[in-house]
């Protein structure tokens, strides 16, 4: 019996001493292709003389792809037995799935082109589903009824959500209170480094509202777009989604347990364009309702944010009563982005499809078609990964009655390596 244990033992060593510098090649192969793309490399905190060798040498496309191809032929042969260890069981899945999704992107930029479908299942491991006009055309009967009043549809919305904008000079202090309390549920249930911590900056001419730029040693930078006015219910999204318990929370816990606990050098790198985009977003928008689950959302609005704001308490109910109902709006974006990239529908198109079912207003819209330009079929991520993130806490036992359990599920999901297949 020890005898067997200590055969076992070797095995295991010997199997993630291998895996090493497999990984070093993908890391390095993932900051290669960032030569090539501005948007690739979303993070990366490994040795810097690694970054500096991509930027002096430029490695072309063509031999990125030949390295990766061999990169893939030998992650194949040294697959771990199936019902060994849970956790080098998914190392080895995840670093083969990150490389297929880095080839694909590698293929891209040498010009292959992918209908949305194709392109999403290549680079996030996951397909969007299908909705027709008329599914949320229902949806904006039902708001139809919620405002009532003269003009369109869009206007009397626009309109009723003007109410909600966070003046600018108290936007500072808006998010700061949403940051404190997002951060206070978080702690609570997921153990974090004392030393984690994030700046805020206010920035503008950009495709996106928030973005969180990991550093590396537990620190993030977090900028928020002050292109447009900023709805009060965005203090909370934002400071849960790029912050607490979303990518601030994801990127310290990968630190901490997998590039520190583990040595995993892959996880050291964060490519946007992989399956692992699918679980930063789905878990940083779904994390928004484990940190405020719909009841103490609102109390905590009427109570801290919408004083902050300087905005009336009262009106925070009927607020979230209309977001609830533009929530199941949100994939008319997919179809928007869908179309677009097909060529089935042009950027002017794409913008009147959101206004009439997304209800965007103009300038919103034609924000979101940049956005869709540039980071094309990566918009599933939010909406489809928060469903499926959602879908796969809850039948873990993670329901909204057992929140210590939903936070556990939650708090392990984003500690481990797993797939956006993984998670059906
Ligand atoms: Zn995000």
């Amino acid at each position: 019996m020890v005898a067997a244990l200590a055969a076992l033992a070797v095995v295991t060593t010997h199997a993630q001493r291998n895996m090493t510098p497999l990984a070093e090649e993908y890391v390095r192969l993932v900051l290669a292709l960032g030569q090539h793309d501005p948007d690739y490399v979303d993070a990366y905190y490994g040795p810097p003389a690694w970054r500096q060798e991509a930027e002096k040498i430029k490695v072309p496309l063509t031999d990125i792809a030949a390295r990766a191809d061999a990169l893939a032929r030998e992650l194949g042969g040294a697959a771990p037995a199936a019902g060994g260890d849970e956790m080098t069981v998914l190392r080895h899945r995840y670093l083969t799935r990150q490389l297929a999704a880095l080839q694909s992107r590698a293929a891209m930029l040498g010009g292959r082109t992918l209908t949305f479908d194709e392109e999403s299942q290549a680079l996030y491991d996951a397909v969007a589903p299908s909705h027709t006009a008329a599914e949320f055309a229902a949806v904006l009967t039902e708001l139809e009824a919620r405002l009532p009043g003269t003009g369109t549809l869009l206007e009397r919305y626009d309109a009723f959500r003007a109410r909600y904008v966070v003046p600018r000079d108290r936007l500072d202090a808006t998010f700061r209170a949403a940051i404190e309390g997002c951060r206070q549920r978080t702690a609570a249930h997921v153990p974090l480094p004392p030393n984690e911590r994030f700046t805020v900056e206010y920035v503008t001419n950009k495709s996106w509202s928030g973005y969180n730029w990991y550093q590396g040693d537990y620190r993030s930078v977090i900028q928020v777009n002050t292109d447009l006015p900023i709805y009060v219910d965005r203090a909370i999204d934002l400071a849960c989604h790029e912050g607490y318990p979303g990518h601030h929370v994801y990127n310290v816990l990968l630190e901490q347990h997998l590039v520190r606990g583990r040595g995993w050098v892959e996880f050291s790198v964060y490519p946007l364009f992989s399956p692992q985009s699918l679980i930063a977003e789905g878990s940083a928008n779904y994390g928004i309702d484990v940190a405020f689950p719909r009841g103490e959302r609102v109390e905590f609005e009427r109570r801290v944010i919408f004083p902050a704001a300087g905005l009336d308490p009262s009106g925070a109910g009927p607020y979230y009563d209309v977001l609830s109902l533009m929530e199941r709006l949100s994939y008319a974006g997919n179809e928007a982005a869908r179309q677009l990239l097909n060529g089935k529908m042009d950027a002017a198109a794409a913008a009147a499809w959101l206004e009439r079912y997304g209800l965007y207003t103009k300038p919103r819209a034609e924000q979101r078609v940049r956005f869709i330009q540039q980071y094309r079929s990566y918009v599933i991520n939010y909406n489809l990964g928060k469903d499926m993130v959602a879908r796969y806490v809850e039948s873990s036992g993670g329901t909204a009655d057992n929140p210590a359990r939903r936070w556990q599920v939650f708090r392990e999901l984003l500690s481990s390596p797993r797939l956006p297949s993984g998670l059906r």
